[in-house]
């Protein structure tokens, strides 16, 4: 790139103050900025340039350098040069670029907040769906001034400064900058004698009553967006967006893990061993669960399409519920008794009856014998 004098790139003396060299690099950088001038492609070298330009002149360390040495003095060859942490491009051009359109009103017309409403469910009512009502704080137009916020009898009046255009055109040297009118910050109006409700905003704090159908299905960490329901526009701009956070509540029997339900249920030694049927929740209500018998404990029995319909569709998932053998408690004498009696019956043949225990106290023995 051909170098040129920083100064005159930027088109200011070389006693320009900060304040000059920065309106001159945004009055620069605005006329060639590639957005603009889609048909001229020497334009993007021309802003590139100016770009440096400002890196340099706008950093007093490097325009004195540049002052004494000239180009020199700041190459980036050098190290240390442009780039090396200039103010970022977004930052200096925030309010001329910012809000993108083209619109002659557009800093003045704003697009309502987002708005985040979280709810808390039970498990019934995210797997069934439900209908809620909820109540929102929303920021409404003031009925006391109709929204213009005004004292009653007395209205806005048109900006002298833009002429209600709510921009200014400032005359620069050969060019002329549009930039958001200082007196008015952009409405086109001032407000003499502000409503006394809300202080000459027009809007004030209301709470709307709004009914959410919630999905079947719908699980922790899911939002649902309802769009234009969040706060209201300012001076006539869109509404923002309402989103219903879902979490769902601890339930005391069942745990979701996506479409499927965990429990646990425990069952008595006897059934365990002889086998029968025990009553199971599930959240369609009561089923019979058979357990056959010589089941162990931590058995996992699976309760297909007992589970959960996912809210963004795909087959109902399964209940899945673990048993757990119960050991008897605060056993009487005789029971104690009895249960002693029954245990000498099972050592005649503790290999068929405890086949589990049997192989892991040889397995010890093993382990215990190649110690020593
Ligand atoms: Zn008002
Ligand atoms: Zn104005």
């Amino acid at each position: 790139m051909a170098k040129e004098d920083y100064y005159k790139l930027l088109g200011v003396s070389q006693n320009a103050s900060d304040s000059e060299i920065k309106k001159s690099y945004r009055r620069m950088a605005m006329k060639y900025h590639p957005d603009r001038n889609k048909d001229n492609p020497d334009a993007e070298e021309k802003f590139k340039q100016v770009k440096e330009a400002y890196e340099i002149l706008s950093d007093p360390k490097k325009r004195a350098a540049f002052d004494q040495f000239g180009h020199a003095g700041v190459d980036p060859s050098m190290g240390g040069g442009p780039g090396a942490g200039g103010e970022s491009f977004s930052d200096i051009f925030g309010d001329i670029f910012g809000g993108g359109g083209g619109g002659r009103q557009r800093s003045s017309v704003r697009q309502g907040a987002d708005l985040q409403y979280n709810l808390d469910l039970t498990l019934e009512e995210a797997v069934a769906g439900t209908e809620i009502k909820i109540r929102v704080p929303v920021m409404v137009a003031c009925d006391t001034c109709d929204g213009t916020g005004a004292k009653k009898g007395s209205k806005p009046v048109t900006c002298s400064t833009c002429h209600g255009q709510g921009q200014v055109r400032m005359q620069q040297g050969f060019f002329s900058v549009q930039q958001t009118c200082p007196t008015c910050r952009g409405r086109g109006q001032l407000i003499k004698n502000p409503c006394s409700k809300c202080h000459g905003r027009g809007r004030k704090e209301e709470n709307k009553s709004l009914s959410v159908k919630i999905p079947a299905g719908v699980d922790t960490g899911d939002r649902i967006r309802l769009a234009g329901e969040g706060e209201a526009g300012e001076h006539g701009g869109p509404s923002g967006d309402l989103y219903v956070q879902v979490r769902v509540k601890d339930h005391p029997i069942f745990v979701r893990d996506g479409a499927n339900l965990y429990c646990e249920a425990p069952i008595s030694f006897t059934i365990a061993t002889l086998g029968g049927e025990m009553e199971v929740p599930t959240l369609d209500g009561k089923v019979n669960l058979k357990i056959p018998g010589e089941t162990q404990t931590g058995k996992l029995f699976r309760m297909r399409g007992k589970g959960v319909k996912p809210v963004r569709g795909g087959p109902r998932g399964d209940l899945l519920c673990k048993v757990q053998i119960e050991t008897p408690v605060r056993l009487t004498k005789e029971q104690k008794v009895l249960l002693k009696s029954f245990d000498e019956s099972l050592k005649e043949g503790a290999s068929r009856h405890s086949p589990k225990s049997h192989s892991w106290f040889d397995g010890v023995k093993d382990f215990f014998d190649k110690m020593i």
